[in-house]
């Protein structure tokens, strides 16, 4: 395993300071001191990977392809090495880390036949008029190009999917962009395997050094250098809203401002019909609740139903199914804790009642299970219940009548996703909640929970904020790559001059929007 920095194919290790992996279940520090980018490093970085964008924007959608199905290749020749580190990095069980590692790598050939195929471009051409009066009409040929060198910061929740080689490193790349990837310090090691996956897949399918790069070291440090530095175009976070938003600033305040696409918290609220307050759906909820121990953005934290003898069944139902299952250990210490602090806070209030027994684990690093519940009014004054805890928590709010569920939607911020589970007679009485869901959501979810997220082009994962920072772009499925694209028009320009894709003849017969018409011709 490399312990330094990778500034494109180079390996650098100038700093004092390392970054160690930890296992959360045992608490053993893993083999491994990787060393600390400084300033020099990320600047020597980010001037290498502008450099090499000038030639990687220039390859073929075929060229990238092979790239991006390379890396996916390494990525499976790490085999049992890659799995075991991750393992013990995440405290992640060894299914779910082998079903993410499927995730990256289909990821990564998903984009690559998108960009093969070469439709996304999204190539809009208006063939010009010179006979059109009083002024000539103009040839206007549009597409979409990279940006630019483009950061990531990787998930501490997805150690593979969403970090080194996960959903916004392949978008960014497959839009023709270079990556510099900042390490989590969670797993340093995953990610150093992963980069040298990467570069392997860069040297063998000719692309030029600096096409990627991966640092580590700290958010504070590392990442706020990065995303500083004047020739970074454009940055992909997924993580907390306090570091999301503060990295949003700094984004924005630049000289010159670039775009930085945080996906933050969500507490995906689940709307329960009456007809829905069943025993089969109680542990529905209880597996959505604890699964990966409740460390998903899309894991529900709000479940809204009318007050009555059947919501106080299903929350007992609920109660019991999540006291059942068995507790796991979280993503670090630090989450950890972050989550037994908010609880113990949550817990002291007095308008909210505990749901769930034995609260508190004394195995370090493990989380149990925790639900609560609130009257509606209670939940309408205290604003602070609708932030997200990060962990195995949900809380029941119990409505007086639909119209105190539409003031809460009403009142809590956006969200990633919104459930509903009833029946479709529900509808009649219910339908103002799903006009009010859908100001709220970016995926509106009927009788599913939200864990468990497709990774399709029809997908969307993202939502106004503070789900997302941008609630117009996805983190998930195919349309990710927008994000890192910019849209140009060609006006009057020769023919062979041209991109490819916007050549009269269409050479790689990809659709475009001619004249009004979606056409291959
Ligand atoms: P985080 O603290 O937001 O960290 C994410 C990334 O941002 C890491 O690379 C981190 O660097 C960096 N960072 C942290 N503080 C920063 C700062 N002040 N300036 C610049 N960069 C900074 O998230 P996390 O470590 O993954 O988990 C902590 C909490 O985030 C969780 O308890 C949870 O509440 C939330 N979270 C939410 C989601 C979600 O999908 N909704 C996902 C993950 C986490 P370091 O390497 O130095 O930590």
């Amino acid at each position: 395993m490399i312990e330094k920095n990778f500034i494109g194919h180079t390996l650098s290790a100038k700093g004092e300071r390392v970054t160690r992996g930890s296992n959360p279940v045992t608490s053993e520090v893993l083999p491994g001191d990787f060393i600390n980018a400084t300033d020099e490093e990320i600047t020597d970085t980010v001037s290498k990977s502008a450099l090499a964008f000038e030639t990687y924007r220039t390859k073929t959608g075929r060229e990238k392809a092979k790239f991006l199905r390379a890396i996916a290749e390494e990525i499976e020749n790490l085999g049992e090495v890659l799995i075991e580190r991750c393992c013990a990095e995440s405290g992640l069980p060894l299914l779910r880390v082998k079903g993410e590692c499927g995730r990256t790598t289909s990821q990564l050939r998903m984009f690559a036949d998108l960009i093969e195929e070469g439709s996304w471009v999204e190539a809009v051409i208006e063939n010009g008029d010179s006979k059109r009066s009083p002024i000539p009409k103009p040839d206007l040929r549009r597409m979409l190009v990279p940006l630019g060198p483009v950061a990531v910061f990787a998930a501490s929740n997805f150690p593979l999917a969403f970090s080194t080689a996960g959903g916004d490193t392949a978008s960014a790349l497959a839009g023709g962009n270079t990556v510099i990837v900042k390490a989590h310090s969670a797993h340093p090691g995953t990610s150093a395997l992963i980069a040298e996956a990467i570069i392997k897949a860069a040297k063998s399918t000719d692309m030029p050094d600096g096409v990627f790069s991966l640092l580590h070291g700290s958010g504070r440090e590392v990442g706020q250098s990065l995303i500083q530095n004047p020739l970074l175009k454009a940055a992909g976070f997924t993580g907390s809203e306090k570091a999301g938003r503060i990295l949003f600033d700094m984004a924005s305040k630049r000289e010159i401002p670039i775009p930085f696409f945080a996906e933050m918290g969500s507490v995906n609220p689940i709307v329960m019909l009456p007809s829905s307050l069943k025993l089969s759906n109680a542990k529905t909820l209880a597996g959505s609740i604890t699964l990966g121990s409740g460390q998903f953005c899309t894991k529900p934290g709000l479940i809204i139903g009318i007050d009555g003898p059947d919501l106080d069944d299903f929350i007992r139902d609920l109660a019991t199914d999540l006291s059942n299952i068995e507790p796991q250990a979280m993503l670090s210490e630090t989450i950890c804790n972050t989550y037994n602090s908010s609880i113990e806070i949550c817990l002291k209030r007095d308008n909210i009642k505990i749901e769930t027994k034995d609260l508190f684990l004394k195995k370090k690093n493990f989380a149990k299970p925790v639900l609560i519940s609130v009257i509606g009014e209670e939940f309408i004054k205290s604003p602070e219940l609708s932030k997200e805890i990060f962990g195995p928590f949900s809380i029941v709010i119990k409505c007086k009548d639909i119209e105190q569920i539409k003031k809460i939607l009403n009142q809590i911020d956006g969200q990633l996703t919104g459930s509903i589970f009833g029946e479709e007679e529900d509808f009649d009485d219910f339908s103002n909640i799903i006009n009010k869901f859908e100001r709220k959501v970016g995926r509106l979810i009927f009788n599913g929970v939200p864990t468990g997220v497709e990774v399709c082009s029809a997908m969307h994962h993202g939502g106004p904020y503070p789900a997302s920072s941008d609630s117009r772009f996805t983190s998930v499925g195919t349309m990710a790559i927008k994000r890192f694209v910019r849209p140009i028009s060609y006006q009057d320009w020769l023919n062979h001059r041209l991109p490819e894709e916007l050549q009269f003849d269409n050479p790689l017969k990809i659709w475009r929007m001619v004249d009004g018409n979606f056409t291959k011709d």
